[in-house]
């Protein structure tokens, strides 16, 4: 049988939410790209939850926009509701959220990708890696077919390996009934990568026609619709919403759930896969929880035109008798009619300490991943890795330098050093606690991080590109314009005061000054203002979040000063820990391990202790001098 055999710069294994973003962006780079799913109907499929972004989410969706990626466009397309969280809190924590007509999103990124140049679409199984003296140069199908490459992405997701279970019922194949991916692991272990066995578990989805909604509180959407892309306006994007609902379990649902947990192959020990925390099924509330007499779960519409809807909170893997038994308990699901069994998913991926923080692989050149596949959890944590897999898989077929973000600079440069630095036993998933600088890291922000760098990789047009530069220029001279606005205690502003809850002036101030009180915001100073220009939401927003919180931002920024001396102080790739005197051996083993490119990096591995630190800085001073004297 005569082989096929193709020629690319970039091969992308997996078309979910990172792999689609590595493929765009690698051939949006000019790279000629071609990606690899099990099914042409799983391209960016959403397995579990039907909503993207929400806490920590929202600013990874909004990071990837930014740097431009394709996510937050392609929900602004598909949504079917939009909400900011924690509006009441201070606007770190702002996290928009909304939820998706699941076939209508993947069906749009499919179009996009499918229209995009330099990009082939590809159904078929990879089986195998092809490596030759540490590099990789291509990959081989089930049906023995190469694709040579110059880069490869790997972005598999739930698939390799990967077995459905719920009570004594297993099935072996992927998410939804895919098909499983059941080569690719024993190549990659050839290869020396070390892989971890995680699980992760999806709730029942129930037929609308079936719900008692008058029972259960509905959910509204917000009346203004904020875009997760920069690219659009409320006014492009405002559409009709349909409303999630809220219900919660009760002392009889966690009753059956108690009485059948010997069922569950979670506590059975059926499953052997590590389990998110953060994401607990039904049977851990129950267990964790015990005190809790009943816990939250949103009904949530999968898509404008199916019945199916999705039961936030009570993933499970219980046996389908028990499954409709607990369910029935629910109010407003007393008749209910189960169209998909929850169950819980098994699968292969790596120890992503194998990564650099370019997400390469330490020990096999122009090898990268994204997603899953990493050990993380979620479309958003996927798609950001994905990203920037993808940019510097095409950076690294282009010669040019690859980029690192750091976690000063965005969410998704926390993530990526979370991954390949800390111990994960566990998928990892974003949370605002996990990032140090998050004041600065906000989602309304994002491309005032970000979009610079886009434009510098080719990622973000010069039509883009200018609009920023105007918004950026706005957002200044705003700020100026407002510090420089006296304003005196007259009777005009002393009554807007007043009719605001203000304290009165005493002298006079000028217009940023008042900005900082709580109480007051940009749109009731207009009175008071006539001068000021005409200026969008966006702009308004950057101003007035800046000014409030200036005091905090500015210790911030010099908080990220400090970090960036460490962060800069970079460490030669072909260090020698052992030739470190009185390096510690744990140290010593934690380093060669994870081979930090930073001293910022090293000091954030676990077990690497500040005196260690200071050796090694010591260390690289000599180092440094004795280059220095040999190149006199
Ligand atoms: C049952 C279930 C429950 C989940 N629950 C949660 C949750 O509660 N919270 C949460 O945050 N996330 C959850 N997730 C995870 C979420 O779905 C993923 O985080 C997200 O889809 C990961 O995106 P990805 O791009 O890494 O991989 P995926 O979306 O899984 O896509 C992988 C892609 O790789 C392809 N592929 C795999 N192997 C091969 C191969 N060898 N050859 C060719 N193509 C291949 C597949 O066809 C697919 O296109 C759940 C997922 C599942 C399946």
């Amino acid at each position: 049988m005569k082989t096929v055999e193709e020629y690319y710069d970039v091969v992308v294994v997996g078309a979910g939410h990172a792999g689609c973003e590595a493929a765009l962006a690698a051939a949006r780079l000019g790279c000629e790209t071609i990606i690899f799913t099990v099914s042409m109907n799983s391209v960016a499929l959403m397995p579990c939850n039907p909503n993207i972004g929400g806490s920590s989410k929202g600013h990874l969706v909004k990071e990837i926009d930014a740097l431009g990626g394709e996510m937050g466009k392609n929900i602004d397309k598909t949504y079917i509701q939009s909400k900011m969280l924690n509006k009441s809190k201070g606007p770190a924590v702002h996290s928009l959220r909304a939820q998706a007509d699941k076939d209508a999103y993947s069906m749009t990124m499919r179009y996009t990708m499918q229209n995009t140049d330099h990009l082939t679409l590809r159904q078929a199984e990879v089986t195998e890696l092809i490596v030759e003296n540490g590099q990789v140069t291509g990959v081989k199908t089930f049906s023995g077919a190469i694709y040579h490459a110059k880069a490869i992405v790997l972005a598999t997701g739930t698939y390799l390996k990967s077995r459905c279970l719920y009570g004594e019922v297993v099935n072996y194949t992927g998410p939804n009934g895919l098909q499983a991916a059941n080569y690719l692991s024993q190549s990659l272990k050839d290869n020396g990568i070390e892989l971890y066995r995680f699980k992760t578990g999806t709730p029942a989805r129930i037929d609308k026609r079936s719900v008692d909604f008058s029972v259960m509180e509905e959910q509204f959407g917000d009346e203004k619709i904020v875009p997760f892309s920069f690219t659009n306006k409320e006014e492009d994007i405002k559409r009709e919403q349909i409303s999630c609902w809220l219900t919660y379990t009760n002392e009889k649902t966690h009753e059956i759930i108690r009485n059948n947990l010997d069922r569950s192959p979670l506590y059975s020990g059926m499953i052997e896969g590590t389990g998110p925390r953060y994401c607990p099924s039904i049977e851990d509330k129950v267990v964790r929880f015990a005190d809790k007499n009943r816990h939250q779960l949103f009904i949530e519409p999968e898509g404008e035109y199916t019945n199916e809807m999705y039961v936030g909170g009570m993933s499970s893997s219980l046996p389908e008798d028990v499954q409709y038994e607990m369910y029935r308990t629910v109010k407003g699901l007393e008749n209910v009619k189960i169209i998909r069994n929850a169950y819980a998913i098994e699968y292969d991926c790596i120890n992503p300490n194998q990564l650099k923080s370019t997400l390469e692989f330490k020990t096999i050149a122009s090898l990268f991943s994204g997603g899953q596949f990493n050990g993380s959890s979620g479309y958003e944590e996927a798609a950001a890795q994905g990203l920037v897999a993808g940019i510097n898989a095409a950076l690294k077929c282009l010669g040019k330098e690859q980029i690192i973000l750091d976690r000063s600079q965005a969410y998704i440069g926390v993530l990526i050093d979370d991954l390949v630095t800390k111990e994960n036993h566990e998928p990892y998933r974003m949370m605002t606690s996990r990032a140090e600088y998050r004041l600065l890291l906000r989602q309304d922000n994002a491309d005032m991080r970000l979009t610079e760098l886009g434009y510098q990789i080719g990622l973000i047009d010069k039509v883009r590109y200018d609009k920023f530069l105007i918004k950026k220029q706005q957002i200044a001279e705003e700020k100026e314009r407002l510090n420089h606005c006296l304003i005196g205690a007259n009777k005009t502003v002393q009554a807007l005061l007043e009719a605001n809850g203000s304290t009165p002036l005493k002298t006079s101030s000028n217009l940023a000054e008042l900005l900082k009180r709580p109480e007051l915001d940009y749109y009731c100073l207009a009175p008071i203002d006539p001068e000021r220009p005409e200026l969008d939401d966006d702009v308004i927003e950057q101003v007035t979040i800046d000014l409030k919180y200036e005091g905090y931002i500015t210790r911030q920024l010099k908080q990220v000063e400090q970090f960036k001396k460490l962060e800069n102080k970079l460490i030669p790739e072909d260090i020698a820990y052992e030739d470190v005197q009185n390096l510690r051996t744990e140290a010593i083993q934690k380093l060669n391990a994870i081979r930090p490119h930073s001293i910022g990096q090293a000091s954030r591995i676990s077990g690497v202790s500040p005196s260690d630190i200071s050796v090694l800085l010591v260390y690289l001073h000599q180092l440094n001098y004795r280059k220095g004297e040999k190149s006199e």
